[in-house]
């Protein structure tokens, strides 16, 4: 059962939350402000750097504001009864798409289970795409992204594993603090994010990593 101060305690840091993305959206904004002025000035032959800049800083707000929003999210619709891997497989398109920008390559590996579970089919992609990014990130060119789909007699687990920099011991707790972030232009909201979808689906996300070698997550998911 939830208590009084657990209640009060959410509600707090739902309110700094607030606050800082408050903040964060302002940035993005502001750039296309100035952008959008700056276009009036320009020819045609600039549009393209102007729009390309736009349209990320828009894609940026929305990310912070769809993030912030799923984390305060309390209530787990889990009404979908899918399989997890073909969930997963319909993203694959979009993650191969930016491992390619990135000149890094991307394997999907199941155990052939298609077995269904209940889901929020929009949560789950979220909570792929923010670990696959979050490995992107971390690695340069030579990055291996490989995500795990598997089943046991017990869980259903998501593997999500590269072969960046790693995260050093002493920092692998705070990694899942909200607002804790190594990155110039990060959040910090994508991994407590990840964890919050985790625990709606009955499951638990656990980060292994080894500095100089790389880093995997796991997620696992009971079965019901
Ligand atoms: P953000 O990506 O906005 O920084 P996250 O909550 O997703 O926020 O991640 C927090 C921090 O955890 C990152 O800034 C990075 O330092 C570290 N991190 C997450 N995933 C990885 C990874 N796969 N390899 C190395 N570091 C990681
Ligand atoms: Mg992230």
């Amino acid at each position: 059962m939830r208590t009084e101060l657990e209640h009060m305690n959410r509600l707090s840091m739902i309110g700094q939350m607030a606050a800082s993305v408050t903040h964060e959206v302002r940035n993005p904004m502001a750039v296309v402000r100035g952008y959008l002025q700056l276009l009036q000035k320009k020819t045609p032959a600039d549009y393209d750097h102007y729009y390309e800049v736009v349209l990320q800083e828009l894609d940026r707000a929305t990310g912070i504001i769809d993030d912030f929003l799923s984390l305060a999210r309390t209530q787990p619709d889990l009404s979908e009864t899918r399989s997890l891997s073909l969930v997963v497989k319909e993203l694959m398109p979009l993650l191969q798409a930016d491992a390619n920008l990135r000149g890094q390559t991307l394997r999907l590996e199941t155990d052939g289970t298609t077995e269904a579970m209940p889901m929020h089919s929009g949560e789950i992609k979220q909570l792929v795409l923010n670990l696959s990014r979050n490995a992107m990130e971390a690695m340069d060119d030579q990055g291996e992204l490989v995500v795990r789909v598997e089943e046991s007699e017990d869980s259903f687990r998501l593997r999500v594993t590269d072969n960046g920099p790693g995260i050093p011991e002493e920092k692998i707790e705070q990694v899942r603090q909200p607002f804790f972030t190594t990155k110039e232009r990060g959040t910090g909201l994508g991994l407590p994010l990840c964890a919050g979808i985790a625990e709606r689906h009955g499951g638990k996300l656990t980060i292994e990593s080894e500095p100089g070698k790389g880093t995997e997550v796991t997620v696992e998911f009971a079965r019901t």
